[in-house]
């Protein structure tokens, strides 16, 4: 049955989904980041959503959303080290940061989350849509995360998952203008930016999670 809601048990166990997922796309990742940087971003997704999994099987449902999405970022920005692990921590930190005291993830909420997130990697990584990083899957998923917040949950994080998946399509295009990428220049044509790919992983694992 697709959920208009998610409770806190269900919130943690969308995370561990997510991270299990990331994990099995490590592959995947570490070409992505072979193709316009260094290849490590899939080692690095895997070993800071192994440490999320680790922390989370230590934390409360009970004791709040934003403790659970906050635990997790904490668990990336002290396991994963790079350029990754503090943005992608970031996201998940800052996100929860937007939902102290609610008992549970509506898309109202959940726009919150990503609007917070967006906010927290721009402000920490300096990133515009159009540089070519994770931001071009991020930016639209939390644009139309808003649009669609009167939504049921799982119709939002649908939509969200889909505009940050075209997102990460239209990165191929760009030529990047910050990370490792940026000395490519007009090389870096062609391939989609790796943080956008995870985030459009992220973002597709949560919208099937509420959908089932
Ligand atoms: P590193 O660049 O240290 O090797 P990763 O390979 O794990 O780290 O991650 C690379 C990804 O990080 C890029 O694909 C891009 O999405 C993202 N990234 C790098 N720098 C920035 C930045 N300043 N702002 C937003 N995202 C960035
Ligand atoms: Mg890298």
């Amino acid at each position: 049955m697709p959920k208009s809601i998610l409770t806190p048990d269900e919130v943690k166990a969308m995370l561990l989904a997510v991270a299990d997922q990331i994990i099995a796309s490590e592959p995947y990742l570490s070409e992505a980041d072979r193709n316009l940087g260094d290849g490590d971003h899939g080692l690095g997704m895997q070993r800071g959503f192994t440490a999320v999994k680790e922390k989370l099987a230590g934390t409360n449902p009970a004791d709040g959303i934003d403790k659970l999405f906050g635990a997790a970022g904490m668990a990336m920005i002290s396991s994963m080290g790079g350029a990754s692990g503090a943005l992608f921590g970031t996201l998940f930190r800052d996100g929860g940061k937007a939902l102290p005291g609610r008992a549970e993830l509506d898309a109202a909420g959940f726009a919150d989350f990503l609007r917070a997130a967006c906010d927290g990697v721009t402000a920490r990584g300096k990133a515009k849509p159009g540089d070519k990083t994770m931001v071009d899957a991020l930016h639209p998923a939390a644009k139309k995360a808003l649009e669609s917040a009167a939504l049921p949950l799982s119709e939002a994080m649908n939509a969200a998952a889909t505009a940050a998946e075209d997102g990460r399509d239209a990165s191929k295009a760009l030529i990047a203008t910050l990370g490792r990428a940026k000395t490519l220049g007009e090389a870096s044509i062609g391939h989609p930016d790796a943080g956008a790919c995870s985030v459009a992983i992220i973002l597709r694992t949560m919208s099937d999670f509420a959908a089932a």
